[in-house]
């Protein structure tokens, strides 16, 4: 007989996710000899026996692939023929580098679940179970290799059950990490708003009566703790929000299954992919008009945020009661998530009622992941659990750097050979708290990646605490990098593309190398290199950070900008401005640029005018009036307001909004319909997008526009500007993975850096 011996060499996660007792069960079936072993690189498999067998296998392997792994490349080799007769898992080989990659946290598998509803299984109703397929990774992991070791599981000794599944290659407990039962595991406490613990032989059935009478529970979960609440509960939902000083921002709910979240929103094919996969992001899905939870969960905006349940402690919970439960990042404003039980007693204290807790440490920050779907591609606007810390594939191989991202909803990545390590969401740096986990996910992140890199990126912001950080950091270099040019850089390495392209880099704000405020950009770009082809024409902002929590400030800006000094008449018809002093006083500020900086930010146009149409004169967080204004334009077939591209020798070209403006204005006096209206407004900038991007390509040659910033999380804008730009001809790339908020500009500041020092630029 013809015999074959080959070697496969594989790559990605691939250990701590069942991919060793997959092989051995795949090759004893077929009756093959050989062995697997894990080593720092990746897992090595050989197998010898018939060539026809052996061929079978190869194939079978990539179909069958354990569900949490991520091969990133296969290495094959034909090998001499051993004559081995068994085939068995040998022990690992530890020296040298850890070069494997952590694999992310997982919900619940089926397996699991069924186990966990069993009543003749010795892990009936546990909610600590997991197997090779599922269960906590990177969140409780200290340092690599991930063995139990170095997990917060180490302090937990394995039973003799749990222990014989630990070391049987065919058990899909073999080599789970988390491994844990009733004996020998993680248990539940419950306390109350003191600390002390409430007696109960059932935690969670306790928990559940304190939320149906209307409780605020603390719960710990994977990554950090919830905020729970019964979402049917319009009082329970309002103490929430008010102890919370969380006023009108929409909070997420977890539902039993995709069943009963088809009962509050409508859900696709692919919105359903994205809610029921191991990952279970937060999916923003469209509100039905059900009325089965509260009002006060999302007001005044269309969508939803929905998950289903992804530990066996949120399924318990669901199992019987509930249409839904509010569950919301465990934190006060604007801070991270709480992870420790203390921390957490601390924290939360004058916010929850009681704490559901457990004893199996937490010791990575990982909020939950958000995503929405749009053009047929799911969109991850919040990059954390589930995702974290799978790096992304990169085009080509670069020195190692580290990028401290932006300010407000920042990550931090590494970039080490042909991938890049994203951190989990962190948030903002304004409070000590943020700034404190900043500086813990640094720690984690040069763990994870065995890395301690000299070369730094940031922004170019001076004032950014990441800036600042930077700075205080001991590096050999910093490259200090534009946020929109990250923008569209991180959008191009999550694509795999490279060379010049038209960028549209359309967010709030980020620092211009001239001290503006930039935001709403055209841009020809590169991996290395920028130029400002255009912008939209600058606001003036009244009051700076004022003026973005009182949009009402921009819209008389604008009013200002398109009408000189009648404005004062039009603002009074509208009422827009609450007092006759205070108009006087903005006058005079506009007139004389007092306080009042330049911002050509699209996301402040985007506050003006919702202002302006009526919506809200001041916001409770940041993107509120836009997020009213996208859901107001329930049309897509509203005519464009006019505009104007300005060109001056010398001069980026610059796009004249007043136009735009005054037809509104004119919309606005005659009673137009606001639902057109804001639908026009939207219309009108897909007009400027498709306008400046075929100027763009007239004076380049180029024909690749790729789409980066905050505003295309709007749906209407973002598959509005994929469609019309297609049709006019262009190669359009979005991002998908990687936020296109500043969750993503890390991973662009990082490739810049990289790419800058690889060409020898600095
Ligand atoms: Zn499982
Ligand atoms: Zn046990
Ligand atoms: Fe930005």
């Amino acid at each position: 007989m013809n015999l074959k011996r080959v070697q496969y060499r594989f790559y990605g996660v691939v250990q701590g996710v069942g991919f060793r007792p997959f092989l051995y069960r795949l090759a004893v079936q077929n009756g093959l000899a050989g062995f697997v072993q894990n080593r720092p690189e990746g897992v090595t498999v050989e197998v010898e026996g018939p060539a026809p067998v052996v061929d079978a296998f190869a194939l079978r392997v990539r179909e069958e692939l354990p569900p949490l792994s991520n091969i990133t490349r296969i290495e094959s080799a034909m090998l001499d023929i051993r004559n081995d007769q068994v085939f068995q898992i040998i022990p690992s080989d530890d020296q040298g580098r850890a070069d494997v990659h952590i694999p992310p946290d997982a919900a619940t598998c089926p397996d699991c679940l069924a186990e966990l509803f069993d009543p003749s299984n010795r892990r009936y109703r546990y909610p600590f179970i997991n197997c090779t397929n599922c269960g906590p990774r990177l969140t409780i992991i200290n340092t690599v290799p991930y063995d139990r070791a170095n997990t917060s599981m180490a302090c937990f000794d394995l039973c003799p059950e749990c222990s014989k599944e630990y070391e049987n290659p065919a058990d899909r407990r073999f080599h789970a990490e988390p491994n844990a039962c009733p004996v020998c595991g993680p248990h539940l406490t419950l306390l109350n708003r003191d600390g002390a613990s409430v007696t109960t032989d059932d935690p969670v059935q306790t928990a559940i009566d304190l939320l149906l009478s209307g409780q605020v529970l603390a719960i710990k979960g994977l990554g950090g703790f919830h905020l729970c609440v019964d979402a049917a509960n319009d009082e329970a939902v309002r103490i929430l929000r008010a102890r919370k000083y969380r006023e009108e921002k929409p909070l997420a709910v977890m539902v039993r299954d995709i069943a009963q979240a088809r009962q509050i929103a409508v859900i696709s094919q692919e919105e359903e992919t994205m809610l029921i996969s191991p990952q279970r992001p937060i999916a923003l899905l469209k509100k039905n008009d059900s009325r089965r939870i509260s009002e006060s969960v999302a007001p005044g905006v269309t969508n939803l945020g929905i998950m289903l349940p992804y530990t066996p402690l949120h399924h318990l919970l669901l199992e019987k009661h509930f249409k839904a439960l509010v569950m919301t990042s465990a934190n006060q404003v604007d801070e991270p998530i709480c992870i420790g039980n203390r921390e957490a007693l601390t924290r939360l204290s004058g916010i929850a009622d009681y704490f559901l807790m457990h004893n199996r440490d937490i010791l990575v920050r990982c909020d939950d992941s958000i995503a929405f779907s749009a053009s047929g591609k799911t969109r991850l606007m919040r990059r954390s659990r589930g995702f974290v810390p799978q790096p992304l594939p990169l085009k080509q191989s670069y020195t190692t750097v580290l990028a401290l991202g932006a300010e407000l909803k920042t990550t931090q990545c590494i970039v080490k050979n042909n991938f890049a390590f994203i951190s989990p969401h962190i948030g903002d740096l304004e409070t000590p708290q943020g700034r404190d986990f900043f500086s813990e996910s640094l720690a984690l992140m040069k763990r994870i990646t065995q890395t301690d890199p000299s070369i730094l990126a940031c922004d170019l912001h001076p004032a950014y605490f990441s800036t600042q950080a930077a700075r205080e950091l001991k590096a050999e270099r910093i490259i200090q990098v534009q946020h929109h040019h990250a923008h569209i850089v991180s959008c191009m390495a999550e694509n795999q593309i490279d060379g010049d392209v038209i960028g549209l880099a359309m967010d709030g704000t980020g620092y211009g190398p001239d001290g503006t405020a930039w935001g709403g950009e055209f841009l020809i770009a590169s991996e290395t290199s920028f130029q400002r082809f255009g912008h939209l024409q600058y606001l003036v902002l009244p009051g700076g950070e004022k003026a973005v929590r009182e949009p009402w400030r921009i819209a008389a800006s604008l009013l200002k900008s398109a009408y000189g000094p009648s404005w004062r008449e039009i603002a009074g018809r509208f009422n827009l401005i609450p007092e006759k002093v205070q108009m006087d006083l903005l006058d005079r500020m506009l007139e004389g640029k007092i306080a009042s900086p330049l911002s050509s930010g699209l996301g402040r146009l985007f506050d003006g005018v919702a202002a302006l149409a009526g919506l809200r004169h001041r916001v409770s967080f940041e993107g509120q009036a836009a997020m009213e204004l996208e859901a107001l334009a329930t049309t897509t077939s509203a005519p464009p307001y006019p505009f104007d591209i300005l060109r001056k020798d010398g001069e980026p070209y610059r796009v004249d909004t007043d136009f735009a403006i005054r037809a509104m204005v004119d919309d606005l006096t005659a009673g137009r319909d606001k639902a057109m209206i804001a639908a026009s407004f939207h219309m009108t900038l897909i007009d400027i997008f498709a306008a400046m991007a075929g100027e763009m390509r007239k004076s380049t040659g180029l024909n690749r526009v790729v789409l980066s910033g905050g505003c295309f999380q709007n749906r209407i804008l973002l598959e509005g500007g994929i469609d019309r730009l297609t049709k006019d001809g262009f190669d359009v790339y979005s991002h998908s993975l990687i936020p296109t908020n500043d969750g993503g500009i890390s991973l662009g500041q990082a490739i810049i850096a990289a790419a800058m020092t690889k060409n020898g630029i600095i």
